[in-house]
C-alpha cells in the first residue's frame, strides 16, 4: 500500500477523475480532484501532492500552462493525459517538464503502474536531493519542507515558493512584477506590496545572525539571492 502519498488530478470530465480517483485509493493513495486548471493550481499549494495527473484540455487553460506553472517552483512528477495523438504534443509536452503521458482512452492499471514508477523514481532522486541555502538553512522540495539546523520552518505556500525561486535561481535579480507573475496566480490581481510583504515573512522566519539577509534587496530593481 502507498501510505501517506497525495495525487491530485486536473481533470474536467468527471468519469474519467472518478475512475482514477477510485482505483488509485483502492491503492492506498490520497486522491485530491480539481475540475478546472484554476482549481488545480490552488489545491496544489494547499496540498503539496507527491504527484500530478494533468489533462492536457481544460476549461479555463492548457496542461501546458500549468505544467510550465509548476514546474517553476517544484518537482513534482507529473503525469499529462491527452485525448490527441499527437507527436508534436507530447513531446512538447515532455519539454514543458511533464515526466510522462498517456493518451485516452487508457487502461487504469496502466496509469497505476506508470504513477508508481514516476513515484519511485522521484524517492530515488530525492533522497539525495536537497537545495543549500545557507549551511544551516536548506530546502527539500520533495516534501516542500525548508529546514533550519534540522528543524522544519513552517512557511506558507507562496512564502516557500518564494523562497525556491531564488534558491533555484542564485544571483539573479528579480523585479516584484516579475516575482508576482511567477510566484502569484497569473491570473491575480495583486499589488507589488505583497511581494515585499512576503519577502519580509520569509526573511523574520529564516532568521538567522550568522547569515543576515537571506534574500538581499537590490534598490531600485528588487530582490536577490547570492549564490556560491
Ligand atoms: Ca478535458
Amino acid at each position: 500500500m502507498e501510505i501517506d502519498r497525495t495525487i491530485l488530478i486536473i481533470e474536467d470530465e468527471e468519469s474519467i477523475l472518478d475512475i482514477l480517483a477510485y482505483a488509485l485509493r483502492k491503492e492506498g493513495f490520497r486522491v485530491h480532484g480539481a475540475a478546472t486548471g484554476q482549481q488545480g493550481l490552488q489545491l496544489f499549494d494547499g496540498i503539496a501532492p507527491d504527484l500530478v495527473i494533468l489533462d492536457l484540455m481544460l476549461p479555463d487553460m492548457t496542461g501546458f500552462d500549468i505544467c510550465k506553472r509548476l514546474t517553476v517552483t517544484s518537482n513534482v512528477p507529473i503525469l499529462m493525459l491527452t485525448a490527441r495523438d499527437d507527436v508534436v504534443d507530447k513531446i512538447i509536452g515532455l519539454e514543458l517538464g511533464a515526466d510522462d503521458y498517456m493518451t485516452k482512452p487508457f487502461d487504469v492499471r496502466e496509469v497505476i503502474a506508470r504513477v508508481k514508477v514516476l513515484l519511485r523514481r522521484q524517492q530515488k532522486v530525492s533522497l539525495s536531493s536537497y537545495i543549500n541555502i545557507t549551511d544551516h538553512i536548506r530546502i527539500e522540495p520533495r516534501s516542500h519542507t525548508v529546514l533550519k539546523d534540522g528543524q522544519a520552518v513552517m512557511l506558507k505556500p507562496k512564502e516557500y515558493e518564494l523562497l525556491l525561486l531564488f534558491a533555484q535561481n542564485r544571483n539573479r535579480v528579480f523585479s516584484r512584477e516579475e516575482i508576482l507573475d511567477t510566484v502569484w496566480d497569473y491570473a491575480y490581481d495583486g499589488d507589488i506590496r505583497t511581494v515585499d510583504v512576503h519577502v519580509q515573512r520569509v526573511r523574520k522566519k529564516l532568521n538567522d545572525p550568522r547569515y543576515p539577509s537571506v534574500i538581499e534587496t537590490v534598490f531600485g530593481v528588487g530582490y536577490k539571492m547570492k549564490g556560491e
